[in-house]
């Protein structure tokens, strides 16, 4: 044991001088154990460890670099078909650093060919140069392919000659790797989110359009006050619309002005092409131009929260969206009223409405208000507590598709009908709602887009981004 060789021991009991040499033979010799048990058992052996040159062997950041290594390899391994038992896998951090050793039924395969497939991983992976992955047979030997292997620091001469006779520094080595490594961890960390965060905005859209029976809008079973579009459209709508998401996340990531409002026309650029894939599949029918908006907003908007932040923060995420459209309603309804004339900004002369900009402006104060309070501490939604959060949303959302097609006091009765049915939920007054969207031939397509928001901001909430 190192500390017994120590001079100072027994002496001082506070002081436990550690010899790394020392203890990095015990550990050599340990794993050096481990391969013979696995060997004992008949088998040969897979084993992933890195490079680290100097003191100490391991840190959070290697750690970390170690295991999203090993998630490579895993994958690797097993689709090159290579037989691992991972519950007899062993893992761990020595004083040498962090290891894994895993038995290898070779089946079919030549031990030669499972050598191959060990330097093809390290070859293809972008830091392979750091890994060792290495085939110990059944006697527990590393299996050597023979081949030279240039040092990665010079890159003139062999490693091996390098490391025998310490050519570089330690700290200059170190200095070298770890901020690639740093820059590989995080890029490793940002795709899962991204990817994360694409999947919850998939989830939210398809689980409000599949929600039935609604008022008045597409469900499964029926049109509402539809006649131009059915649930495939909106499925052929969505899943044209759905490749831009991660794009979306990776703008919000990558954006580093000052001035939040330059961003718009950055996520507006993205917006048109979607509003241009949704046309085409739909043949210029409007499925899905209000949640393209605020979708992109949405999944932009995080991005930017975890590129500041490192994690999601909710009144960030709302600060950022309002900075986004700092004086959007006055800009793009009242400013260009007269030049636009959509019906957005007819609606907004009118009654004063904005609609999906207003929202937006307010940092998405219906959905944060009304909306999510509805979602509070479920685990996993339903179709009641959802129709229960868009019920509460439409009972306050100043819906402009009705004000549109029917004016004020239409919407005023539709949002107290919305009102008494959230109160006193049962299927009755529900569908005094759908006969009343029925009667009236109005369709809450804005409400509708603000529960896919809300979906998706509780899905962000409730994931435990620590872990990723
Ligand atoms: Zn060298």
């Amino acid at each position: 044991m190192a500390s017994h060789d120590s001079p100072l021991h027994g002496h001082h009991p506070k002081t436990i001088l550690i010899d790394p040499l020392n203890s990095i033979l015990e550990a050599r010799e340990n794993r050096a154990l481990l391969k013979s048990m696995i060997a004992a058992n008949g088998l040969c052996s897979i084993s992933l460890t890195l490079n680290i040159p100097g003191y100490p062997k391991s840190n959070p950041l290697i750690n970390n670099f170690f295991r999203n290594c090993l998630q490579d390899f895993n994958y690797f391994l097993k689709a090159n078909l290579i037989v691992i038992p991972e519950q007899d896998a062993l893992r761990g951090c020595d004083a040498a650093g962090d290891y894994y050793f895993v038995p290898c039924n070779p089946g079919n395969l030549s031990l030669s060919i499972i050598k191959q497939y060990c330097e093809d991983f390290e070859k293809n992976h972008p830091l392979g140069r750091f890994i060792d992955a290495d085939l110990n047979d059944w006697e527990g030997n590393t299996i050597s392919s023979g081949k030279l292997k240039i040092c990665f620091f010079c890159l003139e001469r062999p490693a091996i000659d390098c490391r025998r006779e310490n050519a570089h520094e330690p700290e200059e080595l170190r200095a070298f790797m770890f901020p690639k490594m740093e820059a590989y961890n995080r890029k490793q960390g940002e795709d899962e989110i991204v990817r994360l965060l694409a999947t919850y905005a998939s989830k939210a859209i398809l689980t409000e359009i599949a929600l039935t029976p609604k008022p008045g809008l597409v469900d499964k079973f029926g049109n509402g006050s539809h006649r131009d579009m059915d649930f495939q459209m909106f499925l052929d709508s969505t899943s044209a619309i759905l490749p831009w998401f991660e794009r979306l996340v990776v703008k919000g990531f990558e954006f580093d002005e000052g001035d939040l409002t330059l961003a718009l026309p950055v996520i507006r650029s993205i917006g048109l092409r979607m509003e241009t894939a949704m046309n085409d599949v739909t043949g210029n029918i409007n499925t899905q131009k209000g949640i393209v908006f605020l979708m992109s907003l949405s999944l932009f908007a995080a991005g930017q929260c975890f590129s500041r932040n490192g994690k999601f923060d909710s009144e960030d995420f709302r600060e950022i969206i309002r900075c986004i459209c700092k004086d959007i309603v006055k800009k793009e309804l009242v400013d260009s009223a007269t030049t636009l004339k959509s019906n957005g900004s007819k609606v907004h002369l009118q009654y004063g409405f904005g609609g999906a900009r207003a929202e937006a402006e307010s940092g998405f104060t219906t959905v944060f208000n009304f909306g999510l309070p509805q979602l509070t501490g479920i685990e996993a939604i339903n179709d009641e507590v959802l129709i229960k959060c868009f019920l509460a949303i439409a009972s306050r959302n100043g819906d402009t598709n009705i004000l549109h097609r029917s004016g004020p006091e239409i919407l005023a009765k539709f949002q107290d009908l919305c009102n008494t049915t959230l109160l006193d939920f049962n299927d009755k007054n529900y569908y005094a709602v759908i006969d009343y969207c029925k009667t009236c031939n109005i369709s809450p397509g804005g409400s509708a887009d603000l529960l896919a928001i809300t979906i998706f901001v509780w899905s962000v909430i409730n994931t435990n981004w620590e872990n990723k």
